[in-house]
């Protein structure tokens, strides 16, 4: 209790020392808007690269706030949270000081779809996110809410280009001035909120929407495509009133598995982890949504809802006759209150709390806050290029929510990648991306830009073609020295440590593979380590080299596979594509998405075509092979 009035004394301080009127400039290489997952990864990756940045939201004491579910990872999104932690994100570290449940899902599948995942206490997770903030070196927090956008035409001849000067605040104070600009305004951006009949404007229950001048910005100076995306949170229950008997336990893995790979455990202890219950939908809730529908104008105005993260509303109405999962999550080691996953719901409160209680472990729910739904506006990220900058504005850059997706997970990649750039922007650097084959960020920014978003988007291992490279156990490796030696944003300790990690490893397996023996007798003189032991044993050192080493192992053969067909598509960059190929009927396997873009674009080279939107590296091989197959 001492620490957190320390922290909130010190947080506080900072914001009067930094008000609008006395900050001490009113130029920095880098603003950043919003201080969510997608700003504060943003903020704290420009800083560290060098950038003089400045961090403007709406309250600083919601920086970190988990605006749904206390819960990181999963399966996609805990590769993401690997992938922004070698990049020296901060999300991963924040996991590991506020997860009170961990697990690894989908253990049942091979290592490389793995999903880190774990219950926080949101208190915690916040914590850790404001105090890394407010120590990060040339990094400025500032507490106020943007207005205006400032921009200029930098060529009278080329009419809808802009360049990006700063912003203005809604307070009327002096304009602050930055040739690089971050928006990360979630689901702010002429955001409403819904429960039952009840519209009302917000960004987030308690907190206002964004100021209507920025919206207009966007839309009307910059003429950017803007659509609209909706999603909803559950109600939080009173623990205490919770029937966890009539629920199935689910216990959290012995031995919690740490997002960072500069952590070794996790701050709560395995012994100290809290579990997760189970339960399910029964009729009475099917019939209390039906009867419901004509007071509830969210689901009114959209039955379907997002296909991801569906309302309960939207699942029954859909699924009649289904019973549904309900997770009960704890919000905390100290809350008083669980989290009712797959609950998400906009009907009144009176009758939220009549549907709860048709689930026998809810009978006697008491609801301490109700769920609701908010509407937002996104800006269309085909408009983006793949450092996240909008084509037709120099300088002004956007992560987030605001660019279609839902989740944590893919704010915090987006925000860390778009910090990166906007930082190289400001020093003159020249703009940098990360490719598909390389990063779970890659696939999300490349889907993003290239085929842009229609419902919110969220990760899957599914979309990453190269899967069995794109590990999380091998994130380090694969971003961390590129992290260092050519982007920038990753601190030389964490460097080492990767160098040291990667040597080690290549020391290990060339020692090795001078030896030969069968798979049996290796296990053996590995200490007889399975991939899906984890669970029930304590890692020591060696267990987690051997560990590696094993996975490194079974993916290698396809690993080399992939990396020798990438070469394949570059050393064939060249060759002629027929220019009356009939790309709609071609007998590969390619989506309807890619076969009329090919038909509408008719690249002449395969070169070109690796360039198209939605293009994959799976749909090129496929066409490589055909073209010469035929040809
Ligand atoms: P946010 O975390 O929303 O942060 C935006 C920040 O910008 C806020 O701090 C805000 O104060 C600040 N800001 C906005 N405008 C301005 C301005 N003009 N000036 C200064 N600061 C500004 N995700 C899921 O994965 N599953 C779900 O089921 C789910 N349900 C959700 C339900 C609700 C009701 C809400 C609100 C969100 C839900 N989310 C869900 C989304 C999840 O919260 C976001 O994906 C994630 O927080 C996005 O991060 P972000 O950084 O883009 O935006």
């Amino acid at each position: 209790a001492q620490k957190l009035h320390l922290l909130r004394h010190n947080v506080l301080s900072f914001v009067s020392s930094r008000t609008g009127s006395d900050l001490t400039r009113r130029q920095y290489d880098v603003i950043v808007v919003g201080g969510g997952h997608a700003g504060t990864e943003a903020a704290a990756a420009a800083a560290r690269l060098g950038a003089e940045t400045l961090l403007i939201t709406q309250k600083i004491m919601t920086i970190g706030a988990l605006s749904c579910n206390p819960s990181l990872g999963g399966v996609g999104k805990g590769q993401l949270v690997r992938e922004v932690d070698a990049l020296d994100g901060l999300c991963g570290r924040a996991g590991d000081s506020a997860g009170v449940h961990f697990s690894i899902l989908n253990r049942s599948k091979g290592p490389a779809v793995w999903g880190p995942r774990a219950q926080l206490d949101r208190e915690r997770y916040r914590q850790f996110i404001q105090s890394e903030l407010l120590s990060t070196p040339r990094l400025t927090v500032l507490e106020g809410s943007v207005d205006e956008l400032l921009v200029s035409q930098p060529n009278p001849e080329e009419p809808g280009h802009h360049r990006v000067t700063g912003i203005r605040l809604v307070d009327g104070s002096h304009p602050i001035l930055s040739s690089s600009v971050v928006l990360t305004t979630g689901t702010f951006l002429s955001g409403s909120l819904f429960m039952g009949q009840t519209t009302s404007p917000g960004g987030r229950m308690g907190d206002a929407q964004s100021c209507a001048g920025l919206s207009y910005t966007l839309k009307e100076t910059l003429g950017l495509r803007v659509g609209r995306l909706r999603t909803g949170t559950p109600p939080r229950i009173v623990k205490e009133s919770v029937d966890l008997s009539l629920a199935q336990l689910q216990a959290p893995d012995k031995q919690p598995t740490p997002f960072s790979f500069l952590n070794t455990h996790t701050r709560c202890k395995p012994e100290e982890q809290l579990p997760c219950y189970l339960t399910h939908t029964t009729p009475g809730v099917e019939r209390v949504v039906r009867e419901s529908v004509h007071l509830n104008c969210h689901i009114q105005q959209d039955t379907k809802g997002p296909r991801y993260c569906p309302s309960i509303e939207s699942r029954v109405l859909r699924f009649p006759g289904r019973r549904h999962q309900v997770w009960l999550e704890p919000e905390g080691l100290t809350s008083d209150l669980l989290y009712p996953q797959g609950l998400s719901m906009t009907m009144p409160p009176d009758l939220q709390l009549r549907l709860l209680r048709e689930i026998p472990a809810l009978h006697r729910a008491e609801i301490r806050a109700p769920g609701y739904g908010v509407q937002y506006d996104f800006v269309c990220p085909t408009q983006l290029t793949p450092s996240l900058q909008v084509k037709s504005t120099q300088g002004l850059f956007l992560a987030g929510q605001i660019n279609g997706t839902t989740g944590y997970e893919e704010a915090a990649a987006q925000g860390l990648w778009a910090g990166v750039n906007a930082g190289r922007t400001a020093l003159s650097l020249p703009p940098i991306a990360l490719s598909r084959t390389q990063s779970y960020i890659g696939v999300l920014i490349d889907d993003l830009v290239g085929r842009g978003v229609t419902e919110p988007y969220r990760m899957f291992t599914s979309r990453a073609e190269f899967r069995t490279y794109l590990r999380p156990d091998n994130a380090d490796l694969r971003l961390t020295p590129r992290g260092f030696e050519e982007v920038g944003c990753v601190t030389l300790r964490r460097y080492k440590k990767a160098v040291s990690v990667r040597d080690g490893l290549q020391e290990a397996l060339m020692a090795l593979q001078s030896v030969a023996l069968s798979s049996t007798r290796w296990r053996e003189k590995l200490g007889n380590i399975s991939l899906s032991e984890n669970k029930s044993t304590t890692l020591n050192r060696k267990q987690c080299w051997t560990f590696r080493i094993d996975i490194y192992a079974v993916y290698r053969p396809h690993c080399e596979k992939q990396s020798r067909e990438m070469e394949r598509i570059r050393s064939e960059e060249s060759l002629s594509l027929p220019s009356d190929m009939d790309y709609l009927s071609l007998p590969v396997s390619l989506s309807h998405e890619v076969r009329e873009i090919l038909d509408r674009v008719r690249p002449n080279t395969l070169g070109a075509a690796t360039r198209l939107p939605g293009m994959t590296p799976a749909g090129i091989i496929h066409l490589l092979n055909y073209v010469l197959r035929t040809g």
